[in-house]
């Protein structure tokens, strides 16, 4: 797999978190299921490595399918994907998932832990397909876990933790093996408004740390704090505030 296409407008040094490259780049993308609905329809989009980015939108405009494009979880019925420099519609399913398990990691609304498995082993599962032995997987585990505030419940099960602690577990799991993005969906949507607002700032952190994040949400209120707000409508991108200028004083205008 070599990547295709892509004009690498890398900085002097190449370090990751400050290149120019877009990890996803849509063009003219569509997606129309079996029935006829077009989900997505001919979305242009670019989010560069670093971004911290959010998808808004009412139920039904597209956001969950636009999540599963990026995530490389479905193909296009039109247009041209590329992710982190490889063009999604030149890999067989096989290197899409080999893409998909080394640079993307997942958060859902429901966390998806594995019943009756301590949060490290959850956690080290991470990178099952990796090929790094079970010892490092924990240790790495482990090492993620303290990351976002979890090293003292290394060995509990996920029933014996608050719904933010499992968010938490989660997005340890989706960090782990260092994806160049990192796709939410509705993240604190099952979450109070305090654990929700922690998991919304250990994404911040990530993100301040050089992970690219985007989050799907349907709440504008929650949108309001991403530096970028992509919206959507009937499959349509109808607004999008913009990546801007990497500093912390420019951009759009109403950063905080
Ligand atoms: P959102 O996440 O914003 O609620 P979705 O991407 O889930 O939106 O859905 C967009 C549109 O595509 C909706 O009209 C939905 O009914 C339709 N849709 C989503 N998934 C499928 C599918 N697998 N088969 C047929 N239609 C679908």
């Amino acid at each position: 797999m070599t990547p295709e296409d892509v004009e690498y407008t890398a900085d002097a040094t190449g370090t990751p978190g400050v290149r120019l490259t877009p990890v996803v780049e849509f063009a003219g993308v569509s997606k129309t299921y079996a029935g006829g609905v077009r989900a997505v329809a001919d979305v242009d989009l670019s989010i560069r490595h670093g971004e911290l980015a959010c998808v808004v939108g009412p139920s039904g405009s597209g956001k969950s399918t636009m999540l599963h494009l990026m995530g490389t979880l479905d193909r296009p019925s039109a247009g041209r994907i590329v992710i982190d420099g490889y063009e999604v519609a030149g890999l067989s399913d096989r290197e899409l998932s080999a893409l998909r398990a080394q640079r993307v990691g997942f958060v859902f609304q429901q966390f998806h832990l594995a019943v009756g498995v301590p949060v490290l082993d959850t956690v080290a599962d991470g990178l099952l397909y990796t090929g790094v032995p079970l010892r490092e997987r924990r240790r790495r585990a482990a090492r993620a876990l303290a990351r976002v505030g979890l090293d003292h419940r290394l060995g509990h099960l996920p029933h014996q933790l608050s719904g933010g602690e499992r968010q938490r577990a989660a997005v340890a799991r989706a960090v782990i093996g260092e994806p160049a993005l990192l796709l939410a969906d509705e993240p604190t949507g099952n979450l109070d408004s305090a654990s929700g607002a922690a998991v919304l700032a250990l994404l911040r952190e990530l993100h301040t740390a050089g992970t690219t994040v985007v989050v799907i949400t349907h709440d504008r209120e929650m949108a309001e704090v991403f530096d970028r707000r992509v919206e959507m409508r009937d499959g349509h991108v109808v607004a999008d505030s913009g990546s801007g200028p990497r500093t912390a004083t420019a951009g759009t205008g109403d950063r905080r």
